[in-house]
C-alpha cells in the first residue's frame, strides 16, 4: 500500500460487521437497513432485468430515464432545475460521486474543509486527489452536535480550494440549519470556493428539522455540487446508484474522473430508481415515521442503559456519549460490546484526525426492524 493510503487499512464498516457475524451480535454498526425497500421497486429492476435494460453499457452519464426522474426530484422538493442532459450525472454509489469530484476539482496541495467528524471516505478520497484535509470539529451543544462558524471561517486559508459539506450529517446527526447554511454560502462566495455537498439523507430528517439544499442559496448553485444516492432513501443500499448535480461544466468536470473509475454501474437499477424517485410524497413520509419511531425507540433503550444520547434531527444514526458509563475509550468499548452485550456499534473516532476528541462517542444505528432493537436496547439495558 503506498503512503498516501497507508493510514486508511480496512473500513470500520466491514470491521465491524464481520465482528456482528462472527459473534452473532446484533448489528448496529455499519447503516444498511435490515429490510429491503418497496416491493414495487425491486420489482421494477427485475422488470428491467428481464426486458433487457441495463444489461449491457448504460450510457455514461446515466440513462436518460434516470437522469430526468433525477432532475423531476430536485424540481419538485427543491425548485432546483437542472437540464437531465447536462448537468445530472448517475455514479456507483454517492461514494463514488465523492471520489470523481475531489478527483475532478483539487489540485495537489489544495485545502479541503471538512466536518469533523466526517464520513470516512471523504480522508480516502481527499488523499487519492493528493489533497489536505483541514477538519472543523462539531461539537456537543445543546443535546446535538454545532458547527461553529468562526471555527469555519478561521479554518479557510489561501490554499482552501472546497468545502466538503454534509447534511443531515453522519455520524452526529446533525441537520445543518437556514441560519448555517446562509453562512456557509457567503463564506463560500466571499472566499471564492467550490463547495461539494453530500446529502445522501435528505429524506431522513425528522421533528421540525428541514432538509435544505445548499445549491438553493444564493451564489451557490454555479458553484455547488450536489451528491445524492438511492441507497438510503429507497433502502438498496446494494444497488449502489448515487448521483451528482451541478452546472454543466462541473459536471462535466466530475464525469471525466468518472469515465475511468467505473465507466458505467448498476445499469438495471438505474431504471428501477428512476421509478422510485416518482414514488409519492407519502412513501417519503412514511419512511420518516418508520424511523422517527425507531430512532425514539433505541434512544429510549440507550438513556435507560445509562449512555448519553444526542438525539438525531436526521440519518438513521444516534452518536452516544460512553462516559456516563465509566468508560473513555470508543474503540475498546465497540471491541467488547458484542461479548458484553451482543451488538456491534461503531466507534466515531475513527471519523475524527483528532482521535482524543473523538474517543468517548459511539454510533448505533436505527435503520432495523422494531424487534430488532427492541432486543438490542434489552441486552444494552441489562449489559449496563
Ligand atoms: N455519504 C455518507 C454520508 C454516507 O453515510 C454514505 C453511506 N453510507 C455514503 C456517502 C455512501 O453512499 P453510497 O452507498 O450511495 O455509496
Ligand atoms: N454509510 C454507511 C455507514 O455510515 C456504510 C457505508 C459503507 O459501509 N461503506 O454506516
Amino acid at each position: 500500500l503506498n503512503r498516501r493510503f497507508a493510514e486508511f487499512g480496512t473500513t470500520i464498516f466491514a470491521e465491524m460487521s464481520a465482528l456482528a457475524a462472527r459473534t452473532g451480535s446484533i448489528n448496529l454498526g455499519q447503516g444498511f437497513p435490515d429490510t429491503d425497500g418497496p416491493d414495487e421497486v425491486r420489482e421494477a429492476a427485475v422488470r428491467a432485468l428481464r426486458e433487457g435494460r441495463g444489461n449491457q453499457y448504460p450510457p455514461g452519464p446515466g440513462v436518460p430515464e434516470l437522469r430526468t426522474a433525477i432532475a423531476a426530484h430536485q424540481e419538485r422538493r427543491y425548485g432546483l432545475v437542472h437540464d437531465p442532459d447536462t448537468e445530472v450525472l448517475v455514479t456507483a454509489g454517492a461514494t463514488e460521486a465523492i471520489a470523481a469530484a475531489l478527483l475532478a476539482l483539487l489540485e495537489p496541495g489544495d485545502e479541503v474543509i471538512a466536518f469533523e467528524p466526517y464520513y470516512d471516505s471523504y480522508a480516502a478520497s481527499i488523499a487519492m486527489a493528493g489533497g489536505t484535509r483541514v477538519p472543523v470539529t462539531l461539537r456537543p451543544h445543546e443535546g446535538g452536535f454545532r458547527l461553529d462558524l468562526d471555527e469555519l471561517r478561521a479554518a479557510v486559508t489561501d490554499r482552501t480550494r472546497l468545502l466538503l459539506v454534509n447534511t443531515p450529517h453522519n455520524p452526529t446527526g446533525a441537520v445543518l440549519t437556514r441560519e448555517e447554511l446562509s453562512a456557509i454560502a457567503a463564506l463560500a462566495v466571499e472566499r471564492d470556493l467550490l463547495v461539494v455537498t453530500d446529502e445522501v439523507y435528505e429524506h431522513l430528517v425528522f421533528d421540525d428539522a428541514e432538509h435544505l439544499p445548499l445549491a438553493t442559496f444564493p451564489g451557490m448553485r454555479e458553484r455547488t455540487v450536489t451528491i445524492g444516492s438511492a441507497g438510503k432513501t429507497f433502502s438498496f443500499t446494494g444497488w449502489k446508484v448515487g448521483w451528482v448535480t451541478a452546472t454543466p461544466e462541473l459536471v462535466g468536470a466530475v464525469r471525466a474522473v468518472k469515465q475511468f473509475l467505473t465507466y458505467v454501474a448498476s445499469g438495471p437499477f438505474q431504471y428501477a430508481v428512476a421509478e422510485a424517485l416518482a414514488l409519492p410524497d407519502s412513501y417519503f413520509a412514511a419512511l420518516r415515521a418508520d424511523l422517527l419511531a425507531k430512532r425514539d425507540l433505541l434512544a429510549a433503550g440507550l438513556t435507560e442503559a445509562g449512555f448519553e444520547v444526542f438525539r438525531p434531527a436526521g440519518t438513521y444514526f444516534i452518536t452516544t456519549d460512553i462516559r456516563p458509563l465509566g468508560e473513555k475509550d470508543g474503540f475498546a468499548f465497540c471491541r467488547a460490546l458484542p461479548e458484553r452485550a451482543g451488538v456491534v456499534a461503531i466507534p466515531n473516532a475513527v471519523f475524527y484526525d483528532d482521535r482524543e476528541t473523538g474517543a468517548p462517542f459511539v454510533r448505533f444505528a436505527f435503520c432495523k426492524r422494531t424487534e430488532v432493537l427492541t432486543d438490542a436496547a434489552e441486552r444494552l439495558r441489562a449489559a449496563f
